[in-house]
């Protein structure tokens, strides 16, 4: 038998220990509803892999939660009989934090308790909340399939350490064993941990169960019995009709699944029946993950077939200008030993993703248009964590293009600050009597673009123009030749057609004029015939004396500059 080991935490474990029980202790209460949910979460994993090996289960079929606490010994225990974890896997996930955007996360933090309590919110705090309520904390695992002599016993006091050492045990599964702080006796009540369980852990599928206290006539006081009784609803929340589960129901379970600690800006819940069946439990939430941007980030779907958790991040539910969604959906088609491979060429899946993406859009449209402040204002927070993003389906999604282009918002110069709150709708509705076009100008920041000198016309003429700066904006537009039947106008490209928005006594001056210079032009020509490809005489500037413009049919000067700095 192998001795007692004493390892340390990785050195992100420790800050986060300290930040966390510093931070968090106003809300000390969520460390029960973190247990829970990663004892949900394993009994999700047990059923999985029991799908081809019932063996695993042995004679211990019926996953549940057990809450059970201990005044004389101040411990409050959470068991589960899911998956376990095996030593190596106790070091990994109890001794190291695996996140993606950890480094992110880490790199963010100031040092201001203030703001980093906010930080560690949106980071999601997990397994380690236990330390807020514990000084000591035990936890005694078996994974599944292991025999009762290979389990691990993990204990730490949340300092830099902890002992990780052999031991038996007979059930599967794990048991955490909370030792509380000096002070929070008052946990040890089963009426506080049940309001507890009811208030942020209703939505848990399996039964939470805690032991039975009954008045006792002759004790004259609640003796508690040995018999167990279930203190949740425990069916799947998304099984539920909608008018049986309120808003914070709904809340609480978006916290479950997405690991986020913040509420969702919307959800849609709906079960769809025909030619495939299906239910999809969708969220938008209010800020975007850290990990936004990294390119190996899955999806945030679980999917589940007939109640039965298959994998998480299931990507191919999902158009990837999508990404951020999270929630669950719960195929009653597909077949429980579905493989990501399978998943990939399903013509289940491909209507599923159809039928989510319509749903994902109609949400987003709902609040986009809103008649109320509320809506207004979750929209404007929803365009700036995720715009950048949802322009990627222009290109993405060709089927869906013109309700995204809805969708989009922009600066301009009509309301002179870089908030992006103009949508092509309202650029229309202000085009000038004779306007034609939807004029752009893409720059790689808003002073730049307000700046151009290619404005200055448009603002002589009082034309309105989008003011473009996000990355992916040039990529975007290469997909979005028109909104609305007008066309999208670079005003950095070309020559500037400025179709009826130009009178007749001005075309006839500007004709005039390049005649007038005909003879210059052709010099300058000649003295720059190897960095310019053309010289024009222009009207487009009003207090610049030359501006630099793109051919029509090249490369902006913009997306040049792009690519080098990609170093393309
Ligand atoms: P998260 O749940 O977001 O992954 P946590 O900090 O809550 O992060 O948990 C870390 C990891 O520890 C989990 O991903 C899981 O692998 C493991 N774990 C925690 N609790 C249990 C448990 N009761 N049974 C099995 N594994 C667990
Ligand atoms: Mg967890």
């Amino acid at each position: 038998v192998a001795e007692k080991e004493t390892l340390g935490f990785q050195a992100e474990v420790k800050q986060l220990l300290q930040l966390m029980i510093h931070s968090l202790y106003s809300n000390k209460e969520i460390f029960l509803r973190e247990l829970i949910s990663n004892a949900s979460d394993a009994a999700d994993k047990m059923r999985f892999e029991a799908i081809n090996n019932d063996a695993l289960y042995g004679n211990d079929h019926e996953l549940k939660i057990k809450v059970l606490f201990d005044k004389e010994a101040k411990t409050i225990t959470i068991s589960d009989n899911g998956i376990g974890m095996s030593r190596d896997e106790v070091i990994s996930h109890l001794g190291t934090i695996a996140k993606s955007g950890t480094k992110e996360f880490f790199s963010k933090l100031s040092g201001d308790q203030q703001a980093d309590a906010a930080l560690i919110g949106q980071f999601g705090v997990g397994f380690y909340s236990a330390f807020i309520v514990a000084d000591r904390v035990t936890v005694e695992t078996r994974r599944a399939g292991a025999e009762p002599s290979e389990a691990v016993r993990w204990e730490s006091t949340g300092e830099g350490d902890y002992t990780i050492e052999a031991i038996e045990k007979i059930n599967r599964g794990t048991d955490i064993i909370l030792h509380l702080r000096e002070g929070e006796e008052e946990l040890l009540s089963s009426w506080k941990l049940k309001s507890i369980i009811r208030k942020y852990s209703d939505h848990i599928s399996l039964p939470i169960v805690m032991k039975k206290e009954e008045w006792d006539e002759e004790k004259k006081e609640t003796v508690v019995k040995d018999e167990l009784e279930t203190v949740n609803q425990a069916s799947a929340l998304w099984a539920r009709s909608k008018s049986d589960i309120t808003p914070e129901q709904y809340e609480e379970f978006y916290k479950h699944v997405s690991h986020d600690f913040q509420a969702p800006l919307a959800y849609t819940h709906n079960r769809v029946e025909g030619r495939s069946e299906y239910t999809q439990l969708l969220y938008v939430p209010s800020h975007a993950p850290f990990d936004l941007w990294d390119r190996n980030k899955r999806g945030g779907i679980k999917l589940y077939v007939k109640r039965v958790f298959i994998m998480d991040d299931a990507e191919q539910l999902m158009p990837v200008y999508l990404r951020f969604v999270k929630g669950v959906i719960d195929s009653n088609d597909l077949p429980l030993n579905v493989s990501r491979e399978i998943l990939q060429e399903s013509r289940d899946v491909r209507v599923i993703r159809e039928g989510s993406t319509k749903r994902v859009l109609g949400m987003l449209e709902e609040m986009a248009n809103s008649e109320e402040q509320e809506g207004k204002d979750k929209y404007a927070t929803f365009w700036k964590e995720f715009g950048q993003v949802l322009k990627e389906g222009i290109g993405e999604d060709a089927t869906n293009k013109d309700r995204i282009a809805k969708l989009l918002r922009f600066a301009s110069t009509h309301a002179d600050s870089s908030d992006q709150t103009v949508s092509f709708a309202d650029y229309v509705s202000r085009m000038k009597e004779g306007q034609e076009k939807i004029y752009y100008v893409t720059a790689d920041s808003y002073t730049a673009a307000k700046n151009s000198p290619h404005l200055e016309i448009f603002r002589k003429k009082g034309v309105e123009v989008l003011l473009l700066t996000d990355r992916v904006d040039e990529w975007m537009l290469s997909f979005l030749e028109n909104f609305d039947g007008k066309e999208l106008v670079s005003v950095a490209k070309g020559g500037l057609d400025l179709g009826k928005l130009e009178d007749e006594a001005e075309k006839k001056e500007h004709e005039e004029t390049e005649t007038q210079y005909k003879e210059l032009v052709e010099k300058m020509k000649g003295a720059l015939a190897d960095k310019a490809k053309d010289v024009r005489v222009t009207f487009r500037l009003t207090d610049s004396p030359a501006c630099l413009v793109a051919d029509e049919h090249e490369l902006s000067a913009n997306l040049v500059r792009m690519l080098k700095a990609a170093g393309q």
